[in-house]
């Protein structure tokens, strides 16, 4: 099959010549076919929208060649150009970009008002789409009257009205809650499933990953990687933590999922790339290539040394969490618990918590809290939905603890799911 997109030695660099010179792309090759499902996946800066700009005609090549369904973007003439946004490619953005004047049918129909069809064959495409994607109801209001998730998804409407070939979306679940995430990006799987659309998609969030048949892993304006989605969920049931990240990250193994599961558990104030790299080690680590003496050390070391530069303490304190962690690492876990046994462990979670930070529970409260506790162990509840639940007041179902003693909760809360050891002991 011939790709609909290719990419020969594409650079981008930002004034050039000048002071400011910036080469925001700096040599990348790649394909994708008709029908694929892709994601350029990498921190911010790192050109992904320079990329996805370049295929859309909106930013053109330094040098290298662009070819999208045999079109070279860059030499259309300005006609050419603006079929080539009609017919070939339908963009999305971060920001939505609706026209706030404009109701939300007439926002949907902006682009095939100057295609010449007939008003009537126009709205009834218009229709169709907003129709399926349940924002039908809000054709008469304006932009500023629809939800970030409602904006996107008329996004997307006007983006798809002409038809085009590929869809092409900027972060395009960036400015949106997990909900609305979930929403906008199922249905952006739906177009690609149903009319076999060509989507390219941009996210530096892993979260978003779970779609794609191949993922372009991005850095510093090149092309690090470029991985394919074996196991694409055709039905994303997210229950625990390690199933999430083995769902969002099909194509690591057990011990990279482990290393991010301990990530996430130690470091968030970090940068992208220095957790990338912690990551790695922490893998070397699980895996047995390393050993506790050498993580110290590349805690310790400085940058220049390929460590991390943190505090001699720090790194062994850090040094000794991984290790812990490793030791009861247990990803594989995820059968519902026997009652009873689940009831010991709510007890004596349960005990410890009140004890440890000075709980001060009534009876009831308590009940409550037993609840919460057997739903999150049960993986009923996901350490986000525990944490809204738990923060929420008395009233409102919840047991009004603060938001910094919760955020502790629910780590030593996940230490615990994940921790054979603790398991053993109690039976
Ligand atoms: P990403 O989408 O991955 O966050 P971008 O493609 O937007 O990255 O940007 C890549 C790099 O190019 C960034 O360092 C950004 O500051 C720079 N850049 C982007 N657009 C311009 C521009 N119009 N002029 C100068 N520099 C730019
Ligand atoms: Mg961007």
């Amino acid at each position: 099959m011939e790709a609909i997109v290719k990419i020969k030695n594409l650079k981008v660099i930002y004034n050039l010549g000048k002071l400011n010179e910036y080469s925001a792309l700096k040599d990348i090759n790649l394909e994708i076919y008709p029908g694929e499902y892709v994601t350029f996946f990498g921190p911010s800066g790192c050109g992904k929208s320079t990329l996805l700009y370049t295929i859309a005609g909106l930013e053109f090549p330094t040098s290298g060649e662009v070819i999208v369904n045999q079109q070279n973007p860059s030499q259309l003439k300005n006609k050419e150009l603006v079929n080539f946004h009609r017919y070939t490619v339908g963009m999305v953005f971060q920001a939505y970009y609706l026209i706030p004047q404009l109701n939300i049918l007439n926002n949907v129909l902006m682009p095939r008002i100057f295609s010449g069809d007939e008003i009537e064959k126009r709205t009834q495409k218009a229709n169709e789409l907003m129709n399926r994607f349940g924002i039908i109801d809000l054709a008469k209001r304006r932009p500023s009257q629809l939800s970030g998730g409602q904006q996107q998804r008329v996004a997307i409407a006007r983006a798809l009205v002409n038809d085009p070939l590929i869809l092409l979306a900027d972060e395009p679940v960036g400015n949106l809650d997990s909900k609305n995430s979930e929403i906008v990006l199922k249905l952006i799987d739906d177009i690609h499933r149903t009319e076999k659309k060509t989507i390219i998609h941009v996210s530096h969030n892993p979260k978003d990953l779970e779609f794609s048949d191949r993922i372009f892993y991005m850095k510093d304006g090149q092309i690090e990687k470029i991985v394919e989605n074996k196991r694409r969920i055709t039905n994303p049931d997210i229950n625990s933590e390690s199933d999430s990240l083995s769902k969002a990250y099909p194509y690591l193994d057990k011990n990279e999922i482990g290393a991010k599961l301990i990530l996430n558990q130690i470091i968030s104030d970090y940068s992208i790339e220095t957790q990338q790299r912690m990551e790695k080690e922490i893998t070397r680590f699980i895996k047995g290539e390393i050993n506790k003496n050498k993580l110290i050390q590349l805690f310790d070391n400085s940058q220049e040394n390929g460590g991390f530069d943190l505090y001699k303490q720090t790194a062994k304190k850090m040094a000794d969490l991984v290790d812990n962690l490793t030791k009861n690492l247990d990803i594989e876990e995820k059968e519902t618990e026997q009652e009873n046994t689940l009831q010991k462990r709510v007890n004596k979670i349960k005990s410890y918590l009140c004890e440890k930070y000075n709980l001060n529970l009534n009876f009831e409260q308590v009940e409550r809290l037993e609840e919460m506790l057997t739903e999150r162990f049960n993986f009923k509840l996901s350490e986000i939905r525990f944490n809204q639940k738990i923060i929420k007041n008395w009233k409102d179902g919840g047991l009004g603890i603060n938001k910094r003693t919760v955020n502790k909760i629910c780590r030593e809360i996940k230490l615990v799911m994940f921790n054979k050891k603790f398991k053993e002991n109690e039976n």
